[in-house]
């Protein structure tokens, strides 16, 4: 994109990519006083005014009589060459449309509206009548401000007052109310406010993370460290670089319920909080969060993967927290990984990339292992505490009454912990109460009426979800097959039935429930999650949500239910996910300086994974799934793509599978195979039939534009749907 001229006179020949499903760049006419590169524009499309960005010369294949003008350029900094370049490449890499990748990159609505006004506070002049403890609280907070204005929501927030207290305080003329543009820049952060005392090894790690951030040049990182070891500190210190040289970063967290605390890391660490993007963010913020990266407004990003696309002004640092964590893949509309995309975007505009995590991916694993990516890794943990002590209760070995499914060594263990005041935690990857419900009756199982998945039964909110699709419904007294009345009984332990058991067996404890569906907001999860860290709770019971990075220093003991669950999958990262999860899971016990353990419920003790988990020996483990890995020809020794056929009719998707099959000319060519058409694990979802079909090559191979070249002649008619998933993360 070098060649290209970066300025278009009024009337010249440009090209204008639209948000809009077209299979090309549509030629214009650059509107009165010119347009730059990149401009966001608003062009006629038939009868609309649509969204476009100037992406070029235009083609100039299309009668130039006919050409239209664009209506006008918006009031937004022109998308930089980096990010066309980026979007351009991830659109290749993912066989994605190019508009479909300029959604992505304009996900704030509103982009050309002019700034909008809101109210702001300040201190006033006058004193009030009379003061009060929340009034003193308010002109405190302002005074501590100084000359900063704060929005009204943020005036009460700091003071922890109502917002009538400060409306009130306006009255008076001791708080004055002005008018100011929404979108304003963000508080500075500062890279000197309060550095960390750091561990020997810790300062290591961030000097060479500083170092390579300074070279202002890509690079990528793997920065390995157990939990406790202090990975966050190090990489803010990574950030504090970044942001000294003027430059921009962002850092992306698997969890939104993640952010609260980690903001208040970085307040703590530069003296104000960062921009926030992720779906909790409001409309209007996200448009200020948009438009302040553009204008570098906004030093530091904290932020879910689609942050990846915002239009940063000067890029230069991506940290990609928990990096193995599945979330990082978008499993729905444009599929793409974000760890690799941070890559492929640092690789473009010359910043750096950390990958954090205390149980990295086999596929940064290797990338470290062959000399593309630096590694780091933090030993250490605060507290002089260790990874926890690892065994396995053999359940065969354990007398256990039908419906419960805590073993009696695993009751004798939790006793103790609670007997010396410390916290125990017992683990279920499994949200709602029971994961089948049956007619004992007639045999029937509940299952959705719009997907192949049986409902889970939810007694919390009291109504059978399917996992798949949201569907809910209401429990119902009779079973829906034979009418029987009373007959339907639960099967298996999810969280909420495993919390019954333990109340039962520990009627004194008191207990607190973590899972992801039982709270309103992130805020009510964070003030549950700071409750049990202090020692509100005795006994935890929670999915994988209480795997991810939240800090219990009072637990001393974790029991995992079930250790063979993960393993069942036909997933061919089934053992690495297990390995990880458990991991993570066995890390939260032990943290300051009580020695922590960790006990496994596993039928089949004998298994490399679970032997792997408990010997703890890391590297034996890697080895040994890299070699399976390389043996069968799979990520990261192979390359991988996965073809989604849906519809409505179920004749339909299978005939379009054998065709793709019959036809694979393209993909042969360069020693791609393709197998199936298969009915998918889950064969429908939404009341759409769903066919596989695998493309599996030898690594190294130019694998998309053969996908391009074999799915190209195929059109899909009505209801089909088709959906390339290249580097599939799961298998459904
Ligand atoms: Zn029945
Ligand atoms: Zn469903």
């Amino acid at each position: 994109m070098a060649l290209t001229s970066s300025y278009f006179d009024e009337g010249a020949l440009i090209g204008v990519l639209t948000t809009q499903p077209l299979d090309r760049v549509l030629d214009y006419r650059a509107p009165e006083g010119g347009c730059h590169l990149g401009a966001f524009v608003e062009v006629p499309l038939g009868p609309r005014k649509v969204l476009g960005v100037v992406w070029g010369p235009g083609q100039g294949d299309y009668d130039i009589s006919k050409v239209r003008s664009v209506i006008r350029v918006l009031d937004a900094a022109p998308m930089r060459e980096e990010l066309m370049s980026f979007l351009t490449r991830a659109g290749d890499y993912t066989l994605t449309p190019m508009p479909a990748m300029l959604r992505l990159a304009t996900r704030a609505p509103g982009l050309g509206d002019p700034p909008s006004m809101r109210k702001i506070y300040r201190l006033g002049d006058c004193a009030p009548d009379r003061m009060t403890d929340a009034r003193t609280r308010v002109l405190d907070v302002l005074r501590e401000m100084g000359g900063l204005s704060l929005t009204l929501k943020e005036v009460a927030e700091a003071a922890g007052v109502t917002t009538s207290v400060v409306k009130g305080l306006v009255k008076q003329g001791a708080v004055r109310e002005e008018d100011s543009p929404r979108d304003m820049p963000f508080p500075t952060l500062d890279p000197t406010y309060a550095g960390k005392d750091l561990t020997a090894d810790q300062s290591t790690a961030s000097a060479t993370l500083r170092a390579a951030v300074a070279t202002r040049s890509y690079g990528t990182t793997l920065l390995k460290g157990v939990t406790g070891s202090g990975k966050t500190e190090v990489y803010l210190e990574a950030v504090a670089e970044c942001l000294s040289q003027g430059r921009q970063a962002l850092v992306l967290l698997p969890e939104i319920a993640l952010t609260a605390e980690f903001l208040t890391r970085v307040d703590a660490r530069f003296g104000a909080k960062p921009a926030e993007w992720h779906s909790g963010v409001t409309i209007t913020e996200r448009r200020r969060v948009w438009k302040m990266t553009a204008q570098g407004g906004a030093q530091l990003v904290v932020g879910a993967r689609s942050a990846l696309f915002l239009p940063f002004r000067d890029l230069g640092l991506i940290v990609v927290d928990e990096e193995h964590d599945t979330s990082y893949k978008q499993e729905d509309g444009v599929l793409y990984n974000a760890r690799d995309m941070a890559v492929l975007r640092a690789s473009i505009c010359g910043a750096q990339v950390i990958l954090a995590s205390a149980t990295p991916s086999l596929e940064s694993w290797a990338n470290a292992d062959a000399g593309k990516y630096t590694k780091l890794e933090l030993t250490s943990r605060f507290g002089a505490a260790v990874m926890p002590d690892m065994r396995a209760i053999d359940m065969r070995n354990e007398q256990l009454p039908s419906s419960s499914w805590i073993s009696p060594t695993l009751q004798r263990a939790v006793q103790q912990r609670l007997d010396n005041g410390e916290q125990a935690l017992l683990f279920i990857n499994r949200r709602g109460y029971a994961p089948v419900t049956i007619c004992r009756a007639c045999g029937h199982q509940i299952g959705c009426d719009h997907c192949d998945a049986r409902m889970v039964e939810h007694r919390f909110l009291k109504r059978l979800v399917c996992h798949q699709c949201g569907e809910t419904k209401p429990m119902p007294n009779t079973c829906p097959s034979c009418e029987a009345e009373d007959k339907l009984a639960a099967v298996g332990p999810g969280v909420e039935r495993l919390a019954e058991e333990a109340q039962t067996l520990f009627p004194d404890a008191r207990l607190a429930v973590l899972s992801s569906d039982m709270f309103g907001s992130a805020r009510a999860l964070k003030a549950e999650i700071e409750t049990i860290a202090s020692g509100g709770a005795d006994l935890i019971i929670g999915t994988q949500l209480v795997a991810k990075g939240h800090n219990f220093p009072l637990l001393t003991l974790v029991g995992v239910i079930d250790a063979d669950l993960g393993l069942q999958g036909s997933d061919l990262r089934a053992a690495e996910r297990t390995f990880q999860l458990m991991r993570q899971v066995a890390g939260r016990a032990g943290r300051a300086d009580k020695p922590g353990q960790a006990l496994m419920q596993t039928y089949q003790p004998e298994h490399p994974v679970i032997r792997a988990i408990l010997s703890g020996d890391e590297q034996d483990f890697w080895t040994a799934e890299a070699g399976e890995r390389r043996a069968a020809g799979v990520p990261p020794y192979g390359r991988l793509a996965g073809i989604i056929l849906s519809s409505t009719d179920v004749q339909e998707v299978f005939d379009l599978g054998n065709a793709l099959a019959r036809n694979d000319g393209p993909l042969r060519r360069v020693g791609a195979q393709v197998f199936g058409p298969a009915p998918a694990p889950i064969a429908r979802v939404r009341g759409r039939h769903r066919v596989r079909l695998l493309v599996k090559a030898p690594k190294g191979t130019a694998l998309q534009p053969a996908l391009a070249e074999w799915i190209k002649p195929f059109r899909l008619k009505g209801e089909l749907r088709m959906a390339i998933d290249i580097d599939p993360q799961s298998f459904y």
